[in-house]
């Protein structure tokens, strides 16, 4: 926390609207969409909710195709199976760990052959990074398909100009607990498409239709953000810029006190672009380290410090079983070295010098 959040959420006690609404989910709205450089943005109660309203107005219903990155948090695909639509899974490349333009392309030139196109592709910005926006967009572009820019975990990146999160039709963020911004709980859906992001408050307060009673003709959801949770919110997005420069200092002390280790291979950063280095996360080559990454995890859990692997990718989860999946190349999926290699260190933004230290020092130990 900042130590500004109190502040906002007096002004909801003064006024006397705790909920459902009110000038903090007002002023979160505009002031998100501003800092991304999107024209506007509907607050709700979390990214999954954003990703699922995001399907809902691109009409994704059961039989349809939507392809997203294999190389995520479930999160970002389970909203697919909320609406019984099928995922289609797509490799990683090694300059981003997001989305190959490759895959992808060789996944939506089959769909075209067999006239099954999907109805929107979730891409993926990993660990605070951006994806290769470019070729992607440039790709959907190409075959009509709507893209989603799953950016819970980058926002504040920068892609080029412009802001990680502007590139897709839809933008989603995520202030969950464990994201470089919380409001506890919380996710925002973005767009240049005013009508849309309309459709989707509607949506996510019951879909009410215009009538003095109670009248409903869609399936509406219970998804909006309350007023208390936007002031969090408020406060916390003044602080994005220092938050990003912390987890980039994190990174960068991490990657100094292990640039001797030829088997560690940091993530890396796109030319051009600046993650937001959300979590530091690297590649543990055991043929040179002579040290699995596994090893290091339990080593580090020893010592009451916490690690974890790269995210299982989904084309490995028993949920996903018989989903399709295009690998990088025919014969080689690069997000599955990824989970066998990859791993993620303590990088919380309020980590001291002390205690980044001692997480390097166990680690250099055991090398
Ligand atoms: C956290 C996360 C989500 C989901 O956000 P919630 O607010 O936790 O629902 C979606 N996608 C990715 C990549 C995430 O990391």
């Amino acid at each position: 926390m900042t130590g500004k959040e109190q502040s906002y959420i007096n002004e909801a006690f003064d006024l006397n609207w705790i909920a459902p609404l009110g000038n903090n989910v007002d002023g979160f709205e505009k002031e998100l969409a501003e800092y991304v450089g999107v024209n506007h943005a509907a607050a709700v109660s979390s990214g999954t909710a954003a990703i699922h309203l995001a399907l809902r107005l691109l009409e994704v219903e059961q039989g349809d195709a939507v392809f997203c990155s294999s190389l995520t948090f479930v999160a970002s695909a389970n909203p697919i199976l909320y609406e019984k639509a099928t995922p289609v899974l797509i490799d990683s490349e090694p300059e981003t760990w997001n989305m190959s333009p490759a895959a992808l392309e060789r996944a939506l030139r089959d769909a075209k052959k067999e006239n099954i196109l999907p109805k929107a592709v979730i891409v993926v910005n990993l660990y605070g990074q951006s994806a290769k926006m470019k070729e992607l967009a440039d790709l959907c572009d190409a075959y009509d398909v709507a893209l989603i820019e799953d950016a819970a975990e980058s926002l504040g990146a920068d892609y080029g100009e412009r802001k990680s999160g502007s590139f897709g039709y839809f933008g989603v963020f995520s202030f969950n607990g464990n994201k470089i911004i919380t409001t506890s709980g919380g996710g925002m859906l973005t767009s240049n498409d005013e009508a849309m992001i309309k459709k989707a408050r509607f949506l996510s307060t019951q879909a009410r239709d215009p009538a003095l009673h109670y009248q409903h003709s869609e399936i509406g959801y219970n998804y909006r953000m309350s007023n208390i949770v936007a002031g969090i919110g408020r406060a916390q997005l003044e602080a994005i810029d220092l938050r990003v420069q912390q987890r980039r200092d994190v990174f960068a002390r991490y990657q100094e006190a292990f640039q001797d280790i030829e088997g560690f291979s940091f993530m890396p950063e796109l030319t051009g672009a600046r993650s937001n280095r959300w979590l530091t996360a690297l590649m543990v080559n055991p043929t040179k380290t002579w040290v699995e990454r596994t090893t290091i995890i339990e080593a580090l859990a020893e010592e009451n410090i916490e690690a974890r692997p790269v995210w299982k990718p989904l084309h490995l989860q028993p949920l996903f079983e018989g989903a399709t999946y295009y690998p990088l190349q025919e014969n080689h999926s690069f997000s599955d070295e990824l989970f066998e290699y990859g791993l993620c260190l303590p990088s919380g933004s309020n980590m001291t010098i002390e205690d980044q230290e001692r997480v390097i020092q166990a680690i250099r130990r055991l090398l």
